[in-house]
């Protein structure tokens, strides 16, 4: 069930978050539960190199879908459980997401049950699994793992990352099979008849899917960060960095995106269409002036920006001074990669923030509630009467003795125009 707010302008007040609207909830059932059989145990090698255990079920249909694998977690998740190959299981649906295996059903053993064991090694480049201290997760600690660079790519240009969406786990897979690309950068140095030359490719998908590749290159930086899969740097935590660290940046190049666009296309002699004269442009940095405007803070700086912990600072830290990654990031700037600055929305404003405000009279677009919440959200205060300590009267038509008594006082009056730039 779900219960919105349906009043278009009240949802546009109440916003978002970073994950949900919040104007509109949804209540759900709790998870529906089936029972399957463990086949078999299977590890599958992440980003970051974590090694996560998957239960191959005999599928089963669950809440609308056929479930064939359930995952485990991790190691001492299974141990807790005491999941055996051949066990009898209770399977639900996480979040409605991802299936994972609740319980064993003890008394359906038959004994045949086989205990599992974790690898020693990596299933994918064979390197020996390291698992620090306190953690609960194996890891693969070579960064030129196949199966990991696989999952970074396929990172790297997912919707929250550079968004090549015309760009598949299939179309990767055979990317990194013909040596086309080793390593994200390689995507924007892509030509023709490369792509040209992959399964079920003709002129038209080709063209699609470099146009993708040339849009993609203007990236905000947020979703720049974020694709690049730093450990911890999450979508929240990549906006509250990019929001301190954008400011230390000039932008001061500026790009004509739709002309970018097409020299990108003429160089590969494609371009004819028709296409809409105009200029866009956009202000840009490159990835090595951010990595440069980066390396410039301390371990201690970078845990004390916003919204950033020890661990985030750290991992950023690290990331920004390994000699591999900056030549990633020098590597991406060769590639043409631009990125943008971004404004991200914060409600404490400074034309409010510690002063005292008095409404008075009638406003054309906003109620004195609506007025006043902006002021509070803004980190200003709203009084009842005019006095000494009153920084600014706000007045809309017919305001009375107020006004009169601000004119008095010599306080500033703000006309609701002028409210409403304030506002802005
Ligand atoms: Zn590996």
């Amino acid at each position: 069930m779900v219960i919105k707010v349906l009043e278009v302008e009240l949802q546009k007040r109440l916003g978002s978050t970073a994950k949900a609207p919040r104007w509109a909830i949804a209540y759900k059932f709790a998870a529906e539960q089936t029972v399957s059989k463990i086949i078999d145990i299977i590890f599958q090698v992440g980003r970051t190199g974590a090694i996560t255990p998957v239960a191959i079920l005999e599928p089963v249909l669950l809440d609308g879908s056929t479930v064939a694998r359930a995952t485990l977690h991790n190691e001492d998740e299974i141990a807790r459980k005491d999941v055996r190959i051949g066990d009898s299981v209770v399977v639900q649906k996480a979040g409605d997401i991802i299936p994972e295996v609740v319980q064993v059903i003890e008394k359906l053993r038959t004994r045949k049950e086989k205990k599992f064991h974790m690898p020693t090694h990596c299933p994918s480049c064979e390197a020996e699994l390291i698992r620090p201290e306190g953690e609960v997760v194996s890891r693969c600690p070579n960064r030129n793992c196949q199966a990991r660079r696989k999952e970074r790519l396929q990172h790297f240009v997912s919707r929250k990352g550079f968004d090549i969406d015309t760009l598949g786990e299939k179309i990767l897979d055979q990317l990194i099979e013909k040596d086309f690309i080793s390593d994200a950068a390689d995507i924007f140095f892509l030509d023709y008849t490369q792509i040209k030359s992959l399964d079920l490719f003709e002129e038209k998908r080709t063209k699609n899917l470099l146009s993708a590749i040339a849009k993609s290159r203007i990236i905000p930086i947020s979703r720049f960060l974020f694709a690049l899969g730093i450990r911890h740097l999450g979508e929240q935590t990549a906006r509250d960095f990019s929001k301190e660290i954008q400011e230390k940046i000039d932008d001061k190049q500026a790009v004509d995106v739709t002309k970018e666009k097409k020299k990108m296309m003429e160089q590969i002699s494609l371009f004819g269409d028709t296409e809409e004269e105009f200029s866009d442009f956009v202000h840009y940095f490159t990835p090595d002036e951010l990595s440069k405007a980066i390396s410039r803070l301390s371990r201690e700086d970078l845990s004390h920006v916003e919204g950033i912990g020890n661990k985030v600072g750290e991992s950023l830290y690290n990331w920004f001074s390994d000699s591999d990654t900056l030549d990633l990031i020098h590597k991406l700037t060769e590639g043409g990669v631009k990125i943008t600055k971004e404004k991200f929305i914060t409600h404490e404003n400074p034309n409010f923030k510690g002063k005292t405000f008095v409404i008075t009279g009638t406003m054309e677009n906003y109620s004195r509630e609506e007025a006043k919440r902006y002021i509070l959200q803004g980190g200003g205060k709203v009084s009842g009467s005019v006095s000494a300590k009153t920084d600014a009267v706000i007045c809309g038509s017919e305001s009375g003795s107020k006004k009169s008594k601000a004119e008095k006082l010599g306080i500033r009056i703000l006309s609701e125009k002028e409210f409403q730039k304030k506002l802005q």
